[in-house]
């Protein structure tokens, strides 16, 4: 058993839990990529693409600066990779500091927030960083990384985070270790910081949210192939999960027969179900607004999936922009001035 955070919940079954992640989650392709230096490289960026960090994505090249910073480089020599639980308290000082700084050099690259940054620093500090989404932020402080927009407010944030992470894993250090024993016959060894991200991950997507599509990659002779599955052995216990509630603002859900879409002309799509119902139809084009212009898109353009819809719709809850289907293509353009996508259009 193991408590997460600040205490907050009693986890029952870590070990299966964990099984049950690398079969079925992200875990090969990204956690046999750890590389611990200073120096980030354009291979540590096409990991991170694997486990979803979106750089590059929207048309941006966040990268370039990443891969291009000297303030990067130069704070994460200044940062060891420490195993978290057995940091003391005086030294721990001094590295929060320093974590700090890193975290800032790189919030200040336009586009690259906290997950971005952790989903990067866990290949260079494996036993240091866990990956700290949005869904390990909201879970352990209650925070949207979506609704924090200042580089300081997000480097707290991360900090903040960082110090309710430390606690939890020095308090059930014995655990831990444990539970690292025990998954000794992993192909892929974790490190107990990993191991702690996806116990807090995995509770807020499977549990909380309810989503239990999961997404792994198999590597093949041509590369890394996609492969969805379905959670269904380690689903806690509603009565487990105590405070943590489903948010009241998730989208509700329509029966996949529903027929909302048919004979009209454009819909927004508000969630997965109606994601795949439309994109199965192959009919069709869709837009996706953004704060930084509107873009549209073939039904099967490699932009338009789940991975993307389910930020934007779910965990950034359309803060940042909407999905639209519709039926014509001029008619789409027309109405939300959208720009053709480079990729499919
Ligand atoms: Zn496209």
């Amino acid at each position: 058993m193991i408590y997460l955070s600040n205490g907050r919940l009693l986890f029952p079954c870590p070990e299966d839990r964990i099984r049950e992640y690398c079969r079925l989650e992200v875990y090969h392709g990204y956690d046999d990529f750890h590389s611990v230096s200073n120096v980030i490289s354009r291979k540590d960026i096409e990991a991170t693409k694997r486990i979803f960090s979106m750089i590059d994505q929207h048309g941006h090249s966040e990268s370039t600066s990443i891969l291009s910073s000297t303030a990067i480089t130069s704070a994460l020599s200044a940062v060891p990779d420490k195993e978290l639980g057995r940091i003391a308290d005086e030294e721990w000082r001094a590295i929060r500091e320093s974590i700090g700084s890193l975290f800032d050099a790189f919030h200040s690259i336009d586009y690259v927030g906290l997950a971005k940054t952790a989903k990067i620093l866990h290949l260079k500090r494996p036993n240091l960083f866990p990956i700290l989404d949005s869904y390990v932020v909201e879970f352990l402080t209650g925070t949207r990384l979506s609704d924090v927009s200042s580089r300081h407010a997000l480097t707290d944030t991360g900090v903040r985070t960082m110090e309710i992470v430390r606690k939890d894993i020095v308090r059930n250090f014995q655990s831990f270790r444990q539970l690292k024993e025990a998954l000794m016959d992993l192909p892929i060894p974790l490190t107990v910081a990993r191991m702690y991200d996806i116990l807090c991950w995995t509770t807020w997507k499977w549990d909380i949210l309810g989503i239990r599509q999961t997404t792994k990659w198999v590597q093949t002779d041509s590369g890394f192939r996609k492969e969805t599955g379905h959670v269904s052995k380690t689903l806690l216990d509603p009565n487990q999960l105590g405070e943590f509630k489903t948010p009241t603002t998730r989208s509700p859900t329509l029966p996949s027969s529903s027929p909302r879409f048919i004979g009209k002309e454009c819909v927004e799509v508000n969630t997965l179900e109606e994601l795949d119902q439309i994109i199965s139809r192959k009919e069709g084009f869709i837009v996706i607004t953004d704060t930084t212009g509107n873009k549209i898109h073939s039904i099967s353009c490699r932009w338009v999936n789940r991975n993307g819809f389910e930020l934007k719709v779910i965990v950034n809850r359309k803060r940042n922009g909407r999905y639209f289907w519709c039926k014509d293509y001029d008619g789409a353009k027309a109405r939300f001035r959208a720009k053709d996508c480079r990729t499919c259009i």
